[in-house]
């Protein structure tokens, strides 16, 4: 409990004894109003003081508004009837406070779950100095530093293993706790913990253009993003809340006055007045105000928990629409890992042709190239190699030694004009061609990740009507994959730009309440990512420029994490309109009752606390998402 709330919770026992003791006290007139009214200013000053201060602004319908009026009311009636019965008024303060210190408590609570998952921001990085390790804060360290990462530590910042070897725990990124290992050479990414070995870092970025730094940022700015639900709330509120204001001022007025006027009976003032403050208690919008962004709020935190960013409750909303998931292949349905199976060439010496097609690789971030730096396996001299020019969904074109180098698929040699000999091998096939002349190809091949097949079956199940793929890969290893994986519909050897045109394609077709959302590892496929109704980005523990496109960010790249990334949606939408259908019924009903005169000011005020109380409750369930 934070000071704020205890001070309230020693408001509201001060309170309740003092309503209890005054019972006690044979104090009649001004004497007993002056004891409950210092119970009443203890529970109520402040809402008193914030329905006062909107006035003043402007701002007058709110649920302080609501409450001052009503309570008020309530004492003033009292007084008039000379019933001496105040004890109404201020019981309405003090539970409607209970509702409110419980609310703080339970959005206080979730939030705390959710840095808990933030328990990624390193506090320090270590420099060594003179043989000593010194603790400076990461904002200070600049790119290229060694820092130094001790068993048990976090890693602070991106950078390349220089020295040691380790195992990592990615827990807190992916929600998996599937250990990684590391040795000297690989790259790392902040937000690990380090488990076993020393190692130590060359850090490749600055501290705000890290992993970490990235993905506090995301989630910290994802509230910012309000779904429809909430903006249907606000907007409900805006009218609700005048509107139930001026009801409840003719439910006071017209009834009495009409019976004076034209029925000729007694008007009964006190009677109506008692049932229009009533009504007021009743009109509190407090448990749909406080219980949508609330379940939003879970639902983004228990995702991340699991590895699943979400950039905002729209996108949240709108992921649980999904209906259509179009995929890229390479990195996201494949493990984008590919092995030289092949190396056919012309009069050039296979390891030479190796050695050209990884060194014009050499500034590529696409899996081919890594893949072919991996199988060439030799350090690559980037001062040997210049004008780099890389041609997305084709391939690349560069100067080696002076020497001009192309290595790409069949689009890339018809650009060049260059005659190249077509291959039969199932795989990817990287032509080359050197100084002006066809020089051979280099057969690759990927294999599916290990999940593929079952997450296809998962999505289904979670509601998907069609699975599409997206390729810039040649047609045949396209749709081998496709047919693996049991995917609907494959569109193939597709430029980036076509691609987009393709998920167009797809938009256009579908009816506007089906959304479609695209999976890509943001290599070749940014401006997909961004065109899909949703993009969700995978492995964000390689690319960021992934972290960058997407609306759903997944730290792992294991795809069975979308279908639970919906199934996780659905579950806090289910929610969110559990919550506005149960408040709103509830409340209309209680209205009606109150207007009737069936429902008393108490019964007012344990319907309002009551559904709150329950709406929260409710939407705290969302957090809990761990076994969908
Ligand atoms: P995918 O849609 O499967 O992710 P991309 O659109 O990234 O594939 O690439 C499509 C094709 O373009 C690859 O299969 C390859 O033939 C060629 N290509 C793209 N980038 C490179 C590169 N850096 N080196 C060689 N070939 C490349
Ligand atoms: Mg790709």
């Amino acid at each position: 409990m934070t000071k704020k709330q205890k001070k309230m919770l020693t408001r509201i026992i001060l309170t309740t004894v003092m309503l209890i003791a005054w019972n006690f006290v044979p104090v009649e007139g001004f004497p007993r109003l002056g004891l409950y009214l210092i119970a009443y200013l203890v529970i109520g000053y402040d809402i008193l003081r914030k329905a006062g201060q909107g006035i003043l602004n402007g701002r007058m319908f709110d649920e302080n508004f609501l409450m001052a009026v009503a309570t008020i009311g309530a004492f003033a009636l009292a007084v008039y009837d000379r019933s001496g019965d105040y004890n109404e008024a201020i019981a309405v303060m003090l539970f409607y406070q209970i509702g409110e210190l419980f609310q703080s408590y339970a959005v206080g609570k979730s939030r705390k779950n959710i840095s808990a998952l933030m328990d990624i921001r390193p506090d320090y990085a270590n420099i060594e100095k003179d043989g000593k390790l010194e603790q400076v804060d990461p904002d200070e360290v600049a790119i290229g530093t060694v820092i130094v990462v001790q068993p048990g530590e976090k890693v602070p910042i991106d950078g390349i293993v220089r020295q040691g070897e380790s195992t990592l725990n990615t827990s807190a990124l992916t929600g998996e706790s599937l250990p990684r290992d590391v040795k000297e050479g690989d790259e790392i990414i902040s937000g690990c913990i380090n488990m076993t070995g020393v190692l130590r870092i060359e850090t490749t970025k600055e501290f705000g253009e890290s992993t970490v730094s990235k993905i506090l940022e995301l989630v910290e700015n994802s509230s910012s993003r309000k779904s429809r639900s909430e903006a249907f709330i606000s907007k409900f509120a805006r009218v609700y809340t005048p509107a139930v204001c001026y009801s409840a001022l003719a439910l006071a007025f017209l009834p009495p006055l009409v019976r004076l006027a034209f029925l000729g009976m007694a008007p009964q003032w006190e009677d109506w007045i008692y049932r229009a403050l009533t009504f007021l208690v009743i009109s509190c919008p407090c448990a749909l105000v406080i219980s949508i962004p609330l379940s939003f709020f879970a639902g983004i935190g228990g995702a991340s928990r699991e590895g699943i960013l979400v950039k905002g409750s729209n996108y949240l909303e709108t992921l649980s629409e999904a209906r259509y998931v179009v995929f890229d292949k390479t990195g996201t349905l494949t493990k984008g890992v590919f092995e030289v199976s092949a190396v056919h060439h012309n009069d050039m010496d296979q390891a030479k042709l190796l050695e050209y097609a990884a060194l014009a690789e050499c500034a590529s971030s696409h899996p081919i190239s890594k893949s072919l730096q991996r199988a060439y396996g030799k350090d690559i001299d980037r001062s040997r190699v210049t004008d780099i020019e890389e041609i997305g969904g084709q391939g690349i074109m560069a100067k080696v030694d002076g020497i001009s180098v192309a290595a790409g698929n069949d689009k890339l040699m018809k650009r060049l004009g260059m005659a190249y000999i077509d291959c039969h091998s199932v795989g990817t096939i990287i032509h080359m061609a050197v100084d002006g002349h066809y020089a051979g190809h280099i057969v690759i091949s990927d294999v599916v990740k290990p999940h593929a097949k079952e997450a296809m079956e998962a999505l289904k199940k979670a509601g998907v009507k069609k699975t599409v793929m997206l390729t810039g890969d040649a047609k045949r290893v396209a749709q081998q994959v496709a047919s693996e994986l049991g995917i609907d519909e494959v569109h193939s050897e597709l430029l980036p730009g076509d691609k987009v045109e393709q998920v167009e394609k797809l938009l256009a077709a579908k009816p506007e309440k089906e959304k479609l959302a695209f999976v890509g590892d943001g290599i070749n496929d940014a401006p997909v990512l961004s065109r899909a109704d949703i993009g969700i980005a995978m492995g964000a523990m390689g690319s960021d420029a992934a972290i960058e496109a997407a609306d759903v960010v997944l730290m792992d790249d294991d795809p069975m994490q979308i279908a639970k990334a919906i199934r996780i949606s659905r579950k806090c939408i289910g929610i969110v309109y559990q919550n506005i259908v149960f408040a709103l019924v509830i409340k209309f009903g209680c209205l009606a009752l109150g207007a009737l005169g069936v429902a008393n000011m108490w019964f007012a005020i344990f319907a309002d606390v009551g559904v709150m109380v329950i709406a929260v409750l409710n939407a705290i369930r969302a957090l809990n998402v761990h076994k969908l």
